[in-house]
């Protein structure tokens, strides 16, 4: 079966390909599928109701079942920050060397114990008849004081999985990060609900 997934960042589609392609899922992105889709601005206050809203956009513009993702980095010591703020912490949309150096610094005085964080991915599946799906990953750890590796994107170079020994995610191989992903778990409970929806391909 093939899906629309509403995303610009190659770097998170090729994340969603090598997820849902051994789960049975195919996924476009709009050049693929033909179809050109409109920016959506993600004025939502949580996760769900970012994924939802690019999701539902992407679905109206191609006719196509359409899946979008929004993720972000949680940090217990700046109270959650920068959550749904994560593409634009330092400003301009999808800075990470500039979103890193700006994390950084505000954590600057804060001890390793207290440098708690978790990745959330929050998926939403919209069908052309109406029907949506939600569900939600996370990934626990703890923020670096320093950049190490260069796989992944995003924050992965300052973020220590806890599930992996004192390694960042930019320094796991693409199957090893997909292993404990946030954005895998939330790709995995999706496929769960899948299983139960009749759709047509
Ligand atoms: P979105 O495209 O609006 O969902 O923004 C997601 C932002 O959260 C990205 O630009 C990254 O800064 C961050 N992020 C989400 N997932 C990851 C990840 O797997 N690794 C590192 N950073 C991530």
């Amino acid at each position: 079966m093939k899906f629309l997934i509403a995303t610009h960042n190659l770097k998170k589609r090729d994340e969603l390909q090598r997820i849902l392609k051994p789960l049975g899922i195919d996924v476009l992105i709009a050049e693929e599928a033909g179809v050109e889709l409109t920016d959506v601005e993600e004025t939502g206050k949580t996760f769900e109701e970012n994924a939802r809203l690019k999701a539902l956009g992407g679905c109206r513009e191609s006719g196509l079942i359409c899946i979008a993702d929004d993720s972000g980095l949680m940090v217990d010591a700046l109270d959650g920050a920068p959550g749904v703020y994560s593409a634009r912490f330092a400003g301009e949309h999808g800075n990470d060397e500039k979103n890193i150096i700006k994390l950084l610094d505000e954590l600057k005085d804060v001890p390793n114990e207290k440098r708690t964080a978790r990745f959330v991915s929050a998926v939403c599946c919209v069908f052309p008849d109406g029907r949506e799906l939600v569900s939600r990953g996370t990934c626990e750890g703890k923020i670096a004081f320093s950049k190490r590796g260069s796989g992944g994107f995003g924050y992965d170079p300052v973020f220590l999985p806890d599930d992996v020994n004192g390694k960042t995610m930019a320094e796991l191989s693409p199957e090893e990060k997909d292993a404990i992903s946030h954005r895998r778990r939330a790709l995995c409970a999706f496929a769960e609900k899948l299983k139960g929806q009749n759709y047509d391909e």
